[in-house]
């Protein structure tokens, strides 16, 4: 079979796997449902066809173990996650298990066993659509799920724990889906960009160095509701005005850094009438950076300029932190390995963040994790018109190739 081949028949797979839904017309894989089950049937029929045994384990990850020359070797973990957002895309998180199919194939049809063992997981859940807390399936295979996020409930009020068990799983058993980090050699996770960064710079695919690491706020600016046409202007104390100064303040900060992103999503006006002084503002940051340490000096610096802004036009402005989550640093050494791969493939091994969360934070406490990104038309995904290219996808199982045969030769 041919790369391009092998590329099209992953990408009949990502159709194949579109059509197990829990909505019709339309893609949405939330944990534990039917749909969810279809596909991993589908992809464990593929995974047995390569050559691997397959299991679940006791949250439902689907887990295909192709092995190695002797029975104790470590083993090197490739995949993704089969759920999805609602009204999804065909490849967010489905790319990266079927690539770790697509190379194991090659081993079997090779006849090629490794001096270790190749895994491909397919977690159960990342996205977090039904209980709206993320990463549980690789949360469980690395061991942080805690008796809390069992008694989570979805909107049905069914709690996380029954959900397993419906899916097949064993609630009481969660501890056993966790792994031993001495079975691993590391873990790759190839996955669609998300952004626009590849396609702008015309590469197949790019290298991960580090999930970026979050804030978010909401500010609240407290001034004086009053008559629009009473009050004069050196009388007032027009929260909007004060807000409308933080909005270009966070925008400077988010431009002061090529890395950094800040974000106001959320913007309400109180009382909202055109002839009403406005006297209250509400609105939300969200402040993401790559790095943690800068990410947090902005986050102080935006907090003085609420407190300054706020003390100049004589109105309360305060700051309620709502989230922050720390950057997750990809494995250097594995992500050293992963770039040699790219240049082993012809292509310019660039680095990038991904501004986005993946199932590898979450393995970061447990393995050394390195990411592979795969270019998207346009950077859209969570969207029914994500799309990727067959020559990407050839390019990025044939990283995938090259990287199993640089840990070859280091074993
Ligand atoms: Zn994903």
């Amino acid at each position: 079979m041919t790369d391009t081949e092998r590329a099209i028949r992953l990408m009949a797979r990502c159709d194949a796997l579109a059509v197990f839904s829990d909505e019709p017309g339309r893609i949405t894989r939330a944990y534990g449902t039917p749909a969810l089950r279809e596909a991993q049937e589908a992809v464990a029929g593929w995974m047995r066809e390569a050559g691997m045994d397959v299991r679940r384990d006791a949250v439902g990850n689907l887990i295909g173990r192709y092995e190695g020359e002797q029975p104790e070797a470590p083993a090197f973990l490739i995949g993704g996650h089969l759920d999805s957002v609602r009204d999804a895309g065909r490849y967010d998180g489905i790319l990266g298990v079927l690539a770790g199919v697509a190379v194991v194939e090659r081993l079997h049809a090779a006849e090629r066993r490794l001096p270790f063992v190749v895994e491909v997981v397919a977690f159960a859940d990342e996205e977090g659509l039904r209980f709206h807390s993320t990463y549980l399936g690789s949360r469980a295979l690395a061991g942080t799920l805690d008796e809390e996020t069992l008694s989570l409930t979805d909107d049905n009020g069914v709690t996380f724990g029954e959900a397993i068990q419906n899916f097949g799983g064993d609630p009481a058993a969660i501890e056993s889906a966790r792994r031993d980090p001495a079975e691993f050699l590391g873990f790759v996770e190839p996955h669609i960009e998300q952004g626009p960064n590849l396609e702008e710079r015309d590469l197949p695919v790019g290298v991960v160095d580090a999930i970026v690491g979050g804030s978010r706020a909401e500010i609240t600016v407290e001034g004086e509701a009053g008559h629009a046409g009473t009050v004069s202007m050196a009388r007032r104390r027009d929260a909007l005005c004060a807000a409308a100064e933080l909005v270009l303040a966070i925008e400077g900060v988010g431009r002061s850094d090529p890395a950094m992103v800040a974000t106001v999503g959320q913007f309400e006006v109180a009382p909202g009438a055109s002839n009403v002084i406005p006297g209250e503002v509400r609105l939300t940051l969200d402040l993401r950076h790559p790095a943690d340490e800068p990410r947090l000096r902005a986050e102080n610096q935006l907090r003085e300029l609420v407190a300054e802004i706020g003390a100049r036009r004589g109105v309360l402005a305060t700051w309620h932190e709502v989230q922050g989550y720390v950057s997750t640093r990809c494995d250097p050494g594995l992500t050293d390995r992963l770039a040699a791969a790219v240049s082993t493939c012809g292509v310019e091994p660039h680095r990038l963040p991904s501004g986005a969360g993946h199932d590898a934070v979450a393995l970061a406490d447990l393995l050394p994790v390195a990411m592979l990104f795969v270019r998207c038309a346009g950077g859209i995904s969570h969207n029914p018109a994500e799309s990727v290219d067959v020559a990407d996808v050839a390019v990025a199982c044939n990283v995938l190739d090259a990287l199993v045969g640089d840990l070859v030769q280091s074993c």
